[in-house]
C-alpha cells in the first residue's frame, strides 16, 4: 500500500502502518510527546529554522517574556546562517536536531537517516556540546527502526502535544492558533511551531498574543529540558 503524507499533520492520522506506537514506546523514555509535570511549565519548540528573517523576531519575542525554547534546526540553514545559530545559543536557548537536509524518513530510508541525523550531530556539537541530545524526525515520520537509530545516535526523540496541534505552517490565522493554544493550555505541554522553512509571519503574530496571555496565567516558557527537569 502506497500512503501519501503531505504534512505534519498527517503524522497522528494513524494510517501509516509503520509509525511508532505511543502506548508501546512513550513508556521507555526515548519519546517524548509531552510531559507530566504540576508545575506551570510550557515548552515552545521552533521547527525548519534558522532563517535570517523570523528567527530574530522569535527571539526576541521570547526575550521580551523571559522565555526559553527549543529549536529543531535543519544542518543545512545552520551552515547557511551560522550567526542566527548563535543568536539562538547566546539567548539561552536549547538547539535540537531536524536532521540536515529535512527528508521524509518514508521516502528517503533509514541508512539517509542515519547519516542525516550524524551530520546535523556534527553541527550541533559545536555549539552545544555535552547536552541532552533530542531529535524530532521531520513530518514526524518515525518508525521503530528510525527510533532505535537515533537512540544509538545518543538522541531522544521529541515530537509534540497532539492536543496543541497548531498547523501554523498552513496560516490559519494568528488569533485562530493563539485562541488554540490558550484554550487548550495545560502544564507540560510541548507546541509545534515554525521558524523557518516558509512564511511564518502568522507565527511570529501568534506569538505575540500567546506569550501575554500565557504568562498572565500563570505560565512559564522553558525548553523541552527544561520541562524533563520538572517531570513527575
Ligand atoms: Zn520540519
Amino acid at each position: 500500500m502506497v500512503v501519501f503524507f503531505c504534512c505534519y499533520s498527517c503524522f497522528h492520522s494513524n494510517s501509516f502502518a509503520e509509525m511508532i506506537k505511543r502506548k508501546q514506546v512513550e513508556p521507555t523514555g526515548q519519546v517524548v510527546w509531552d510531559v507530566a509535570t504540576k508545575k506551570k511549565m510550557i515548552a515552545l519548540t521552533f521547527d525548519d529554522g534558522p532563517s535570517p528573517t523570523y528567527t530574530p523576531q522569535v527571539l526576541a519575542l521570547l526575550k521580551e517574556y523571559n522565555a526559553h525554547a527549543t529549536f529543531f534546526q535543519v544542518g543545512d540553514k545552520m551552515e547557511r546562517f551560522p550567526y542566527i545559530v548563535r543568536q539562538v545559543v547566546q539567548g539561552g536557548h536549547e538547539l535540537g536536531n531536524h536532521s540536515m537536509t529535512h527528508p521524509y524518513e518514508n521516502k528517503a530510508g533509514l541508512e539517509r537517516m542515519r547519516l542525516e541525523i550524524s551530520q546535523a550531530d556534527r553541527i550541533i556539537q559545536k555549539y552545544q556540546p555535552n547536552r541532552t541530545k533530542w531529535f524530532r524526525p521531520p513530518g514526524g515520520y518515525i518508525d521503530n527502526a528510525l527510533l532505535q537509530e537515533a537512540v544509538k545516535q545518543g538522541y531522544k526523540v521529541v515530537l509534540w502535544s497532539y492536543h496543541q496541534e497548531l498547523k501554523d505552517w498552513s496560516m490559519p490565522g494568528a488569533q485562530v492558533m493563539a485562541n488554540h493554544v490558550i484554550r487548550n493550555a495545560r502544564n507540560g505541554d510541548i507546541i509545534l511551531l515554525h521558524d523557518g522553512g516558509g512564511n511564518r509571519s502568522q507565527t511570529i503574530q501568534a506569538l505575540k498574543i500567546i506569550l501575554p496571555a500565557l504568562k498572565q496565567k500563570g505560565y512559564q516558557f522553558v525548553s523541552v529540558s527544561e520541562l524533563m527537569e520538572s517531570k513527575e
